[in-house]
């Protein structure tokens, strides 16, 4: 069987969070020449570098290959908004929440990886700015105070610890009055992101090699699989697809109309001066996520700086155009001037884009897909911890290891299929639409 990887990863504008750190150590590749390792993963996200991992730390005489097309920290895995989420997440429910037995069990996972990844950065000291200060829901208008009530409630079924905000409260923390009410939920963890994977891929045991910019253009599975770059080839006779929204196109899996590749985006300001600073008033640094999940997200950094999420797009070629950016970046600003008046001459030096993997049921297609092919994708856009746990799984699931957190992700639904294009891309764009639209000033 012969994949092709015709659409690679782009640079989709300037990623704020990676711009902002030190220039990075040398480049770690490119591949070339012939290679042939025990293993190879494709993809260093998040869910690529916690099989890599894994898969040292479980068979260290090993060799272990991992290769992506772009510098670690460079893809969505250092593109996103740094929330290391704890709780039900659901993209696709009005309130994050679902099956309370599914939201459980999704709560057990979600604490595993942030344990996980907590004793890394501990262990090597990785400086990414990791803060445990839990997450804030904000509710600007009535349908998200209801959606609040709602997560509250379902929190409370599920005998999860949250505080409830008042307007005041919020305008404590957050310095604006935009926030009628809030939520506070303690267990999510904050960090750089950028910063958390570029130390991840830093910190490799010493039988994993890495090979940054080596874009794999195709892949042929047999035995041993052969990954081909344009200057090299990796043979192995097992195979991690930790390529997330890229896997789409492999229609060989049929994931092809299953996966859907997502788009959202984030645009950053330039850090505040003092007498802005005391103009906003608010606590330093927190991270609030909208009552409505089509709403903004926003984190205010020790730097000063300000992070706005938002938006929605299926970008079938996994790539943002530069008018899309624009669009995006004029929306971030609207968003940004509601919740901050008082910052009127604060403007973004940074606006990006990065690709979700997500099902129409929140499915995954996690387990070994085709002889020595394994599958990490598809995060649903809980990256942080859901890809953490899915390469970390991965990894125990195909060397062999059996326990109670690698069954839960094995009992998990595969993904639904949809109608067929032009169908699919009209259904999307126009649900997005919709449901942005429905957000109201969430957004
Ligand atoms: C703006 C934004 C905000 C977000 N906020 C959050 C958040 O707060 N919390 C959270 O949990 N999640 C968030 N997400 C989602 C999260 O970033 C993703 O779910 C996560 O990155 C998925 O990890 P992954 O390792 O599966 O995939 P990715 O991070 O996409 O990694 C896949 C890797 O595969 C590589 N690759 C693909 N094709 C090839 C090829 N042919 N050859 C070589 N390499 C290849 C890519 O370069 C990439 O590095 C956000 C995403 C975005 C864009």
């Amino acid at each position: 069987m012969q994949l092709k990887c015709n659409l690679l990863p782009q640079d989709d504008g300037r990623c704020g969070w990676y711009e902002t750190l030190p220039a990075p150590p040398p480049v770690r590749g490119p591949l070339k020449g012939n290679v042939t390792a025990d293993w190879v993963v494709l993809g260093a996200g998040l869910a690529g570098l916690a099989a890599a991992r894994r898969l040292a730390e479980l068979q260290p005489e090993a060799s272990i290959a991992l290769v992506d097309a772009k510098r670690v920290g460079f893809g969505a895995a250092g593109r996103n908004s740094g929330f290391m989420i704890d709780l039900p997440h659901d993209l696709n429910s009005h309130d994050y929440t679902g099956d309370v037995e599914a939201d459980r069990n999704q709560i057990r996972l979600n604490r595993a990886a942030i344990d996980y990844i907590r004793g890394i950065v501990k262990r090597h000291s990785i400086d990414c700015d990791w803060q445990e200060q839990g997450k804030l829901h904000g509710a600007a208008e009535e349908r998200g105070q209801q959606s609040l009530e709602t997560f509250a409630k379902g929190l409370a079924a599920l005998g999860e610890s949250y505080s409830l905000l008042d307007a005041a409260q919020m305008k404590a923390i957050t310095g604006t009055d935009f926030f009628r009410t809030g939520l506070h939920a303690p267990g999510t963890v904050l960090v750089q992101p950028a910063a958390l994977v570029r130390g991840l891929g830093a910190t490799l045991p010493e039988n994993v090699q890495l090979f940054e910019e080596s874009p794999v253009r195709s892949i042929a599975v047999g035995k041993p699989h052969v990954l081909t770059t344009d200057s090299g080839q990796i043979r192995s006779p097992r195979l991690i697809l930790a390529n997330n929204a890229y896997a789409s196109q492999f229609s060989q899996f049929g994931f092809k109309g299953r996966l859907l590749p997502i788009y959202t985006y984030g645009s950053l300001t330039r850090p505040l001066n003092e007498k802005e600073k005391v103009s906003l008033g608010g606590q330093e640094k927190w991270g609030l996520i909208p009552a409505d999940p089509m709403g903004t997200t926003v984190r205010r950094m020790g730097s000063g700086r300000i992070c706005i999420r938002n938006s929605f797009t299926y970008n079938p070629a996994i790539n943002a155009s530069t008018g899309q950016l624009d669009r995006v970046r004029a929306s971030h600003l609207r968003s940004f001037r509601r919740r901050f008046p008082m910052l009127e001459n604060v403007d973004f030096e940074y606006t990006w884009g990065g690709a979700l993997c997500i099902t129409r049921n929140g499915g995954a297609p996690f387990g070994e897909i085709a002889p020595g092919v394994y599958s990490a994708v598809c995060q649903n856009g809980l990256g942080l911890t859901r890809g953490t746990n899915s390469g970390k799984m991965i990894a125990e699931y195909a060397v062999g290891d059996q326990n109670e957190l690698l069954d839960i992700m094995l009992k998990q639904p595969k993904p639904a299929c949809n109608p067929p294009e032009p169908l699919l891309g009209i259904g999307l764009r126009s649900t997005l639409a919709w449901k942005e639209w429905r957000a109201g000033s969430e957004l």
